[in-house]
């Protein structure tokens, strides 16, 4: 668990060189050597870093949308031996999709609020609900 950690969404451009060239899900353990769950997991990465870049842009809708993708990946190995690789995959994305609805959170409340950002919000908020139910 502790690897899940250090891979996080930030706002600062810094955070993806701390990030380094580590994939935002590390291989951590699955009983089939990742032999089943390999190509998932490459795709959710993959996803995973899109989003990020986005979420740097301020491109939220982008963002999401690549969450999204990520998260219906999992389904493909849900009902398989893999399914607590699938389980360990939504949580990572549920916790970037968390970061990214604090965020628009934030920016569409208060006194210096955007309300450009609201359907953004919208969407996000829409999108967690969605992964808290199926968690
Ligand atoms: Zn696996």
């Amino acid at each position: 668990m502790k690897e899940m950690k250090g891979w996080i969404f930030s706002r600062t451009k810094a955070s993806r060189e701390k990030n380094g060239p580590s994939d935002p899900i590390q291989f951590v353990s699955c009983q089939f050597n990742g032999s089943k769950c390999v190509n998932q997991r490459a795709k959710i990465n993959q996803c995973l870093f899109k989003s990020h870049d986005s979420f740097v842009d301020k491109e939220y809708d982008d963002s999401i949308e690549e969450l999204k993708t990520a998260y219906v990946a999992t389904h493909d190995i849900l009902g398989s031996p893999c399914a607590s690789c699938a389980q360990l995959f939504r949580t990572r994305i549920t916790q970037s999709m968390e970061q990214i609805h604090g965020e628009l959170h934030r920016m569409t409340t208060g006194f210096f609020r955007w309300d450009c950002y609201k359907p953004s919000y919208e969407v996000a908020n829409t999108m967690i609900n969605e992964f808290r139910k199926n968690a």
